[in-house]
């Protein structure tokens, strides 16, 4: 069938500006790491996309190694845009990434301007895009002067590739040196995307200020802790169907009785205010407003309303705050 976007798509989802920007982001985007793959149906890609952009979500965030296989998911989003989301090109926003091992040999990986520009020719051309909203760099590199991580991200704005740039992974101090040199280029930094749920605390430590200072957003990836923050794991057991069964990032030994009995106690927290863990810890991510957005990922439509509808709960208590504190 072809595709007809909900008319009021952009009655109920939230916008927060990234950083001191132009640019807007709904509180909660989708992610396309895992679940956009090959091994993966092609019509549950289609129904989870659709029905994210029918509930508002404009952010779709990429890189060039997701799949698997490598590659995949970017070629597999172009499919999509080019069925169903060509006519809606300006009202998404689309990023992707360039950092880890993409191919063979010295210039496949980390952080050089022969790698990073390289790539992003390689992305578009697999999404069949002309440009992309945001291009990362995806990991520091240790060894690359970050002049020039920096001044190829600058390039790829100039060169009309990318409309803004980020950075992924990078410490407090690095992103205070990548936003000095990105300003003294005239391409502020955007958005820094950083791990960060109530199981991965370290932006709270800088990152946090750093970013504000800089004038430049947060998006929070694995905010469930790729699934430990939901009702997945809760009794113990892995389910067949679940990213700890199925796939190599997330090891079954996280299982541990500790963390059980702690998600089990943030579990009645959240039930307590009529949630689900998974709603629980969408919340508490977006209770600071320095984060701009809550990356997310969703094997299913199922899935992706639920956590769509955390934004339908009230803002979270300074009770339930410190009851939340006392269990992390
Ligand atoms: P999450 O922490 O949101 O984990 C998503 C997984 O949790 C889903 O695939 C699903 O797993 C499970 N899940 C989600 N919602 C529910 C629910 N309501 N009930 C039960 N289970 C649920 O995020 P990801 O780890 O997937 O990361 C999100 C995005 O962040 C990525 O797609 C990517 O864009 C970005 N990212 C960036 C990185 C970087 O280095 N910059 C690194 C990692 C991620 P299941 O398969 O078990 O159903």
């Amino acid at each position: 069938h072809p595709y007809v976007p909900a008319p009021a798509r952009y009655d109920d989802m939230r916008y927060r500006r990234s950083g001191r920007s132009g640019v807007l982001l709904p509180e909660i985007s989708l992610g396309l790491w895992h679940n956009f793959g090959d091994g993966h149906p092609l019509d549950v890609q289609r129904a989870v996309l659709r029905r994210a952009f029918d509930l508002g979500i404009t952010h779709f965030d990429l890189a060039n190694n997701y799949g698997p296989p490598y590659g995949s998911a970017e070629e597999n989003f172009g499919r999509h845009l080019r069925a169903d989301f060509r006519p809606y090109r300006d009202e998404l926003f689309i990023s992707t990434k360039a950092g880890y091992d993409m191919w063979p040999g010295p210039y496949g990986e980390w952080g050089s301007r022969k790698y990073l520009l390289a790539s992003l020719d390689r992305s578009l051309s697999r999404m069949g895009l002309d440009y992309v909203d945001v291009f990362y760099s995806h990991r520091p590199d240790p060894d690359t002067p970050i002049e020039e991580t920096m001044g190829a991200l600058d390039t790829a704005v100039r060169s009309g590739k990318a409309l803004y740039v980020g950075i992924s992974n990078y410490s407090a101090e690095q992103t205070e040196r990548a936003a000095a040199v990105l300003r003294e280029l005239g391409t502020p930094l955007l958005i820094h995307q950083p791990r960060y749920s109530m199981l991965d605390r370290w932006v709270e430590d800088g990152l946090l200020d750093t970013l504000e200072r800089a004038g430049a957003g947060c998006i929070a990836y694995s905010p469930l802790a790729q699934g430990l923050l939901t009702g997945r794991y809760l009794d113990g057991a892995v389910p067949a169907d679940s990213r700890m069964a199925i796939g190599h990032f997330l090891k079954r030994d996280r299982l541990t009785p500790e963390l059980l009995e702690t998600l089990r106690g943030l579990n009645k927290i959240a039930q307590e205010r009529g949630q689900s863990l998974a709603q629980l810890a969408l919340a508490w991510i977006l209770r600071d407003q320095r984060v701009t957005s809550v990356l997310i990922g969703a094997s299913s439509v199922t899935q992706l309303e639920q956590n769509v509808a955390a934004l339908d709960a009230p803002a979270l208590t300074a009770e339930e705050l410190a009851a939340i504190e006392s269990l992390l």
